[in-house]
């Protein structure tokens, strides 16, 4: 990836509130494509893989079992500068301090359950969108 793709997931309680197409509509108007998505679940290991980085944090034991608590969807999304506009999309972590009409301040309802994941560089764009996809999902 040469900073024009980035990886996001629909997290488990949006999914349940009914919210995977109105955010889909959102990364539509925000102008990304899609390269790849699908359902899956996470088990509670591969949630504990996937936010190592957090690892020790107060809230790491808890989001992991958040987020392998149901069906999620996972994206692969493009556009120019694809990991700074979708975070600007996004909106901050809180939802409560994101930006109004981003996908956090719209959908989300706490912190832990704040409706989407977006990477934060390049690199784990890059490393993200491979933990979900294997090379024949991704075009
Ligand atoms: P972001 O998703 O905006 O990149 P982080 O990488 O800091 O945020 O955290 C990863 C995820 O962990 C957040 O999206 C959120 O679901 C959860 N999280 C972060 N900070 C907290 C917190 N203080 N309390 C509960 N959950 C949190
Ligand atoms: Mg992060």
């Amino acid at each position: 990836m040469t900073g024009n793709r980035t990886f996001s997931i629909i997290k488990p309680k949006a999914v349940r509130s009914g919210y995977i197409i109105p955010i889909l509509s959102k990364i539509h108007e925000g102008g990304f494509k899609l390269i790849a998505m699908r359902f899956t679940q996470l088990t509670l290991n591969q949630a504990q893989d996937f936010y190592a980085v957090h690892k020790g944090k107060a809230f790491y034991e808890d989001l992991c079992e958040f987020m392998s608590s149901g069906p999620i969807i996972v994206l692969l999304l493009e556009k120019e500068n694809a990991v700074e506009d979708y975070r600007k999309l996004i909106g901050a972590t809180n939802p409560d301090e994101a930006s109004e009409n981003t996908v956090r301040s719209l959908y989300g309802s706490s912190v832990q359950e704040n409706a989407v994941h977006g990477s934060d560089s390049d690199e784990n764009a890059e490393i993200e969108g491979n933990f979900f996809f294997s090379a024949t999902e991704r075009f």
